[in-house]
């Protein structure tokens, strides 16, 4: 907890004066979206961003007995329950001139409750009023209206790349649109790698949510976050074997010598990707073991001829991601990024937070 504080300190500091949201969609990464969102709000975080509406309504309830203020807002827009989610705390990120119109009308008739936030695509091409819808709202501001919005965004899509020239066309549509619809509003650009482009692009609020986990961004920028989560898991059996034999389902895992293999309680139920079959690796104390043959669901067994027997034996402990693999460097060996090896982290395993959580 205290690393994800930390990196919030951090994320905050090099976007100020904007106001440092967090990106707490899909259980804050696979962390836990109560208790990451309680220790953010007792850093100061206000703002909030899930990607569901069950999400906000889970996290509307987490942080309700900490008696604060709170903005929480649903990144994939409405759907035809907003009336009975939308409240002072929670409201839509709008992506469509349709939906705006459904919010401007609802709005008319509540009159209370928290604004929306309206997102133009700028390049993107995922969520957002498109450049048709774009154009028009350039042509007709008064779309639009403080009563009941009050940030406009857009998502980067190239920002974990500095030297990507997306990054500076996508600018230049966010700041022409800034400079259309004028001060009437607040603006919100930057994720977690776009807070390392620089004060051109955090306008009045950024929005991390990798960062805050220690994960993306590029190699460089993500040295300066604190490390967040470790993975370790027992073994549960050791055994030796001869030139020859083979481990695993398929026989995929070769034998070319006298080794000793360790079968440790890790599967691919457990997020551990069956792609790192042959290809994967743990660490026990500090020493680099390889996966032997394929990752079954609930198992991995791990090469550990070349480390010392009494460092691994049943009930010693292994680990999949910490000081010596990052899950960014698990990515790397899967073949993915640390945002999927966060989120696909089961729920099998015993899950503790260090330092102080409300
Ligand atoms: C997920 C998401 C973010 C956070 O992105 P990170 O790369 O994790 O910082 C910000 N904005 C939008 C619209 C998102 O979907």
């Amino acid at each position: 907890m205290e690393a994800i504080a930390k990196n919030y300190r951090l994320i905050r500091s090099l976007s100020a004066p904007a106001i440092c949201a967090a990106v707490v969609k899909c259980d804050a990464y696979g962390l836990g979206l109560g208790p990451v969102a309680r220790r953010l709000s007792e850093e100061g975080c206000t703002n909030f961003f899930v990607a569901l509406p069950q999400e906000a309504i889970n996290l509307r309830d987490s942080l309700q007995s900490l008696r604060r203020k709170h903005s929480i807002y649903i990144l994939s827009g409405m759907n035809d329950d907003f009336k009975d989610i939308c409240d002072e705390s929670i409201a839509p990120v709008l992506n469509s001139l349709e939906e705006i119109k459904l919010w401007r009308t609802y709005k008319d008739l509540v009159a209370s409750g928290l604004p929306a936030i309206v997102n133009f695509d700028t390049g993107m091409n995922r969520l957002g009023l498109d450049r048709d819808e774009t154009e028009q709202v350039l042509a007709n501001t008064s779309l639009i209206s403080p009563r009941y919005v009050n940030f406009i965004m857009s998502h980067l899509a190239c920002a974990d790349d500095p030297t990507h020239k997306k990054n500076e066309d996508q600018l230049d549509r966010f700041s022409n649109l800034v400079n259309v619809i004028g001060g009437r509003f607040k603006y919100s650009f930057a994720n977690s790698p776009g807070v390392f482009l620089g004060s051109r692009f955090h306008y009045d609020m950024v929005r991390p949510g990798a960062a805050l986990y220690g994960i993306g961004c590029n190699s460089k920028d993500r040295k300066k976050l604190s490390p967040v989560v470790e993975l370790k898991s027992e073994i549960l059996q050791t055994r030796s074997v001869t030139t020859g034999e083979t481990a695993g389902y398929g026989a995929d895992g070769r034998i070319n010598r006298p080794s000793r293999l360790a079968t440790v309680a890790l599967g691919y139920g457990d997020g551990l990707f069956r792609h790192l079959g042959n290809s994967g690796r743990g660490f026990i104390s500090g020493q680099a073991v390889p996966v032997l043959g394929r990752v079954s669901m609930d198992l991995v067994t791990l090469d550990v001829t070349d480390v010392p027997e009494t460092l691994c034996k049943k009930g010693d402990w292994v680990e999949f991601i910490g000081a010596h693999q990052s899950p960014d460097d698990l990515a790397d060996s899967a073949g993915t990024i640390g945002y999927e090896v966060l989120t696909a982290l089961g729920n099998r395993f015993r899950k503790g937070y260090l330092g102080t959580i409300s």
